[in-house]
């Protein structure tokens, strides 16, 4: 089923191929033996009408002699390789140009019936039995006053026709059978070249479809079918790349979903049976509380991260001044810095610093940035917060002086769900999508956002924005 279309080209170059050939073999060698057979006689006939026109009826008319004629007819017959006749009515041999005729002995052609060859210009055969061989003979009446005084009467062996038709036949059985080996090399050429690799992908595909994405696809053509090979591999890499991280993603989810809901239902199981005394449920309910909080984030934060678009789609752009979000950022934090006795250490570049850039989304960023550097900081250490612009951007910078990153384990905190086994003691309400959020948002402004952290000493994390050239409106 699936190899229906070769072996159906397949079939069908078979068959076009035997039957060229047999129409070739059934109707060429007639075609080519009636071309000559008809090119010969027409020459043939031109001249004998030509004679029959001049010399021969010049003879009957007793202008010419009969030894002038048989000249010019023998010099003609030389040229034309033909044996030329002028024959009386009743079939008496007047002149032959290949002997001289003794007037004594007459030859006369039994049978001569000259209505018999009239209608079709010319004949092949015997000569009404003259010849022990096949001659192509042709026949034009000498008239004059009305009358036909005889014939001019050509023959050329029929042989030689036939060695000309076999020549250019032989030649054109030879250029077919050359054409069809060629064709059945360009099959060859087109089997390996384009089928082998067709159902290679054929096959991968069905792979890749059934869900087998790490199955080999290699091309080394540099052909559109070695371009399509490499994409669809290329592809399935990616599928299955995404597969496994959709799935690790469904267990990060199950996993940070679980954890508080089992806490909150062993809480109200404890309280409803009484392992929980009233007095104490004050303190519990509270832990309740904190876990689903920690679970309306989590839902807000997956909510987020699905509308988030790498190519800036859904981005609200505007122009605003960075530096007015960061102070109004830093505001909301007061109570935690102060909690935690931080110095906040505002560098800001300029009273205004305008950016374009989708305004609630920039906030969000900075507000998860400040977030992790105060909840990573060292007690009574400090939050240094910059803004600066360089070649047409403007580079935020929230750096803390905490536990830093693990070097091993830098690369890690923008994925999902990511959280360092030293943080997840400490931040027991972070749910490890921050900073993808802060990532995404980011690169869908079509700009980056880089860290450097030295573990036991904090860490720095930079962004960039557009800088904005108009006022703002
Ligand atoms: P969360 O919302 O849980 O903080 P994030 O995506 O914001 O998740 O951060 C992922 C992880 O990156 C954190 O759990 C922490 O291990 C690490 N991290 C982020 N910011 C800092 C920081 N300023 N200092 C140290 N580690 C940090």
């Amino acid at each position: 089923m699936r190899r229906a279309l070769y072996l159906k080209f397949l079939a069908g170059y078979i068959i076009f191929a035997i039957l060229s050939y047999i129409s070739i073999a059934l109707f060429m060698p007639n075609i080519i033996n009636n071309y000559f057979i008809r090119h010969q006689s027409g020459l043939m006939y031109s001249e004998a009408v030509h004679i029959a026109e001049t010399y021969a009826s010049k003879l009957y008319t007793s202008e010419i002699s009969l030894e002038s004629v048989k000249q010019q007819i023998d010099a003609l017959s030389i040229y034309l390789d033909a044996q030329i006749w002028i024959l009386n009515p009743s079939g008496r041999l007047v002149l032959d140009s290949s002997q001289v005729l003794d007037v004594n002995t007459p030859i006369i052609i039994e049978n001569f019936d000259h209505t018999e060859i009239v209608g079709n210009y010319y004949s092949v055969g015997t000569f009404f039995g003259y010849f022990n061989y096949n001659a192509l003979s042709v026949l034009a009446p000498i008239i004059s006053d009305f009358e036909t005084n005889g014939y001019v009467v050509m023959h050329y062996d029929y042989g030689k026709v036939l060695a000309q038709s076999h020549e250019i036949q032989g030649i054109l059985f030879l250029a077919s059978a050359v054409t069809v080996c060629l064709s059945f090399v360009l099959l060859i050429v087109f089997t390996i070249s384009f089928y082998i690799p067709l159902r290679k992908i054929t096959r991968a595909t069905e792979e890749y479809a059934a869900g087998n994405y790490s199955f080999p696809l290699h091309s080394n053509s540099q052909d559109e079918l070695g371009y399509l090979a490499a994409t669809l591999s290329y592809m399935a890499n990616k599928i299955g790349k995404n597969e496994e991280e959709q799935k690790k993603f469904l267990a990060n989810i199950s996993h940070d979903f679980r954890s508080p809901l089992t806490s909150i239902r062993g809480y109200l199981d404890a309280i409803l049976d009484d392992t929980i005394p009233p007095e104490l449920y004050g303190k519990y309910i509270n832990i309740v509380l904190t876990e689903t909080d920690r679970l309306r984030g989590l839902t807000n934060n997956l909510l987020q991260l699905n509308n988030l678009n790498p190519k800036g789609l859904y981005l609200d752009l505007v122009e605003f001044d960075i530096n007015k979000v960061i102070i109004t950022t830093l505001a909301t934090f007061e109570g935690t810095c102060n909690k935690k006795n931080l110095r906040v250490n505002l560098i800001l570049t300029g009273e205004q610093m305008m950016v374009r850039g989708d305004l609630s989304k920039i906030q969000q960023v900075l507000y998860n940035l400040v977030d992790n550097a105060i909840k990573f900081s060292f007690q009574d250490s400090e939050l240094k917060i910059e803004s600066t612009e360089k070649r047409n951007k403007i580079y935020v910078s929230v750096k803390d002086y905490g536990i830093g990153i693990p070097k091993e384990e830098i690369h890690m905190i923008w994925d999902r769900f990511y959280k360092s086994d030293s943080s997840r003691g400490k931040d027991k309400k972070g749910t490890g999508l921050g900073l993808s959020i802060c990532k995404e948002i980011i690169q869908s402004h079509g700009e980056h956002i880089n860290v450097m952290s030295t573990q036991g000493a904090g860490s720095e994390f930079v962004f960039s924005l557009p800088i904005a050239f108009d006022e703002p409106v």
